[in-house]
């Protein structure tokens, strides 16, 4: 071959890998920024996008104003492992197998290591991925970290507790503005608005009645622990009644303000260190709080709405689509795929529970009828628009039916008047449940438990997790 061919071969060579490197660094330097921000146990009905009275999430609504706002997000748990499972995994619980402790939090469940998480996916394509939790269940001692290259925990426990939220929101900022230009992505877990709604002032003091004073950490506490024998037995103990709810609500508003001026904190700063530029901001909840209306105080006991429809705002690069007010019904696992696909990130869409939102959001094409939930091991859920069915596991769960559309606090169970009904909901949890089981061991997921250390099982007892 004649010298001059050679050098053509060698350059057209050397031009084409330049081109690849190129084109290579020029898609992930356009991926979008994605930050996810979970607002432990906050209630959709207590943020004002979505009708609350009282103004106390002024920075979430100016978020949701240029967002789409999700009118129907259901959580596939109502706690907290379970539910930030299926969020960081695309799949139900009883799929990824991060479910509980046992032993009176001897041992635990952890998110076992052959589940890909959205942070593996996305650090395996470019990004730089950031964690920050306060909650001791979202921790490398239960495999939240698994993805994350900088995962930083600042346990809501001790004398720092009130200001949990800060300390969180000050990592928060600190590792996204010390990141060198790549993509990045954060997942921020906020802590304050769990009991015992430890909070600093001024919002401590923002809706106390002066008649009756505000419920201390330790009483709120002490129901709490009441609470959580049902996780084992099915039964309901608090001895909370009515008239001491409202000074609870307002303790756990105080804390909903404290966390919201956090939220704007952070992505004011973002913004004013021009870090929000092609970002996606989701912001939701892992699962909300009951205040007695059916029977319970807390998170653990049940399956109705006040827990598992969750507030979900999804703000898009350049706010596109922002004002949207979608009513269909989507579920937690659905964000995993929908953030991939605007990323340009492939998936296999087989091995993962959620669907992409982006055709809904696109231009209104349907994703799902109806939302799957579960409830440890004693019931499952399936929530269409106009239903909810509730299928008991355990003998102390009753079979629930209930109208949402004439009965949205689900009040009246009419399980035994429509028999028909039951009888279809219930094949199709059923079909479900099986459909799972078949993924799961495709998947080659085993459950794995870890043994607790003190330290933790304090953190966690302090919570109310483990009596
Ligand atoms: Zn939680």
């Amino acid at each position: 071959m004649r010298a001059t061919a050679r050098l053509s071969i060698a350059y057209s060579f050397w031009l084409a890998l330049v081109l690849a490197v190129l084109l290579v660094w020029r898609a992930r330097s356009s991926r979008p920024n994605i930050i996810i921000i979970l607002v432990d146990a906050l209630r959709r009905d207590h943020v004002g996008c979505y009708g609350y009275h009282r103004d106390i999430t002024p920075s979430i609504d100016d978020l949701a104003r240029s967002s789409i706002i999700f009118d129907t997000a259901i959580a596939q748990a109502t706690s907290t492992k379970m539910s930030v499972g299926s969020l960081f995994s695309s799949l139900y619980p009883s799929v990824h197998t991060a479910i509980e402790n046992q032993g009176h939090g001897m041992t635990g469940d952890v998110l076992p290591s052959n589940v890909r998480t959205l942070a593996e996916v996305l650090r395996d394509h470019g990004y730089m991925t950031i964690g920050v939790s306060g909650n001791p269940h979202v921790s490398p001692v239960f495999g939240f970290d698994q993805g994350f290259m900088l995962f930083k925990c600042v346990d809501y426990f001790g004398d720092q507790a009130s200001v949990n939220a800060d300390l969180l929101t000050d990592l928060a900022l600190k590792s996204v503005l010390s990141n060198p230009g790549r993509p990045y992505f954060l997942y921020l877990h906020y802590m304050n608005t769990h009991a015992p709604y430890a909070l600093p002032p001024p919002y401590d003091s923002m809706f106390v009645d002066t008649r009756k004073g505000s419920p201390t950490e330790a009483a709120i506490l002490s129901q709490w622990m009441k609470v959580c024998p049902y996780l084992a037995t099915g039964d309901r103990r608090t001895d909370v009644v009515a008239e001491d709810v409202p000074p609870i609500i307002d303790r756990y508003d105080g804390t909903i303000a404290y966390t919201d001026a956090c939220v704007g904190r952070l992505l004011a700063t973002l913004e004013g260190e021009n870090k929000l530029r092609n970002t996606i901001i989701v912001l939701l909840a892992d699962h909300g709080e009951e205040f007695l209306e059916h029977g319970n105080i807390g998170h653990v006991g049940t399956l109705y709405d006040e827990l598992i429809r969750i507030p979900m705002i999804l703000r898009m690069p350049q706010r596109r689509h922002a004002g949207r007010r979608i009513l269909d019904i989507v579920e937690v696992v659905d964000l995993f795929p929908t953030i991939l696909e605007y990323a340009g990130v492939g998936f296999d869409a087989d091995d993962i529970c959620g669907r992409s939102l982006m055709g809904l959001i696109k231009d209104g094409t349907p994703v799902r009828s109806d939302a799957y939930s579960e409830h440890y091991q004693f019931a499952r859920s399936l929530r269409t628009v106009r239903h909810k069915y509730i299928y008991p596991r355990v003998s102390s769960v009753k079979e629930q039916l209930f109208d949402l559309e004439s009965d949205p606090r689900e009040c009246g169970n009419i399980a035994s008047v429509h028999a028909d009904l039951v009888g279809h909901y219930k094949a199709m949890v059923e079909g479900r449940a099986a459909d799972l089981d078949e993924m799961r061991n495709r998947l080659g997921i085993a459950g794995e438990s870890v043994a607790i250390g003190e330290g933790t099982r304090e953190i966690l007892r302090a919570l109310g997790y483990i009596n």
